[in-house]
C-alpha cells in the first residue's frame, strides 16, 4: 500500500513540538488521540477529538503524513492520499508521560 503514496519517501525524522497536542494544551481543551506530523514535528489530535487540531494542521501547512503517537504504534497516515503507511521502526520516540485528562 506504500506504494501508492509519493510522501513515505519525504518523512522525517522530527522532535515532537508537545507532550500532548500542542494546541489542545494551549487552549485548555482535550484529545482522544495524538497524531505527530513527520515534516515538521506538530503534535495533533485526531478527527475524534472535538477539535481535530492534526487535520487542521494538514489544512494550515499541506504537510502530508502524520505518524499514530500515542504511544508510537508503526503506522503513518497519509491526508494527500488518504492510506496508511507502515513506518516498521521508522517510529518517533516519546518524551512522556503524556498528559492525561481525567
Ligand atoms: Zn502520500
Ligand atoms: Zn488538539
Ligand atoms: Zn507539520
Amino acid at each position: 500500500m506504500a506504494d501508492e503514496c509519493r510522501h513515505a519517501a519525504g518523512v522525517r525524522l522530527v522532535k515532537p513540538s508537545a507532550l500532548g497536542c500542542e494546541d489542545c494544551l494551549k487552549q485548555g481543551g482535550w484529545w482522544v488521540h495524538l497524531r505527530l506530523c513527520r515534516t515538521c514535528g506538530h503534535v495533533g489530535c485526531c478527527d475524534d477529538s472535538p477539535s481535530r487540531h492534526a487535520t487542521a494542521h494538514f489544512r494550515d501547512t499541506g504537510h502530508p503524513v502524520i505518524e499514530g503517537y500515542d504511544p508510537p504504534e508503526g503506522w503513518g497516515w497519509c491526508y494527500v492520499d488518504e492510506v496508511f503507511l507502515d513506518l516498521g521502526d521508522n517510529t518517533t520516540p516519546q518524551d512522556g508521560p503524556i498528559p492525561k485528562f481525567v
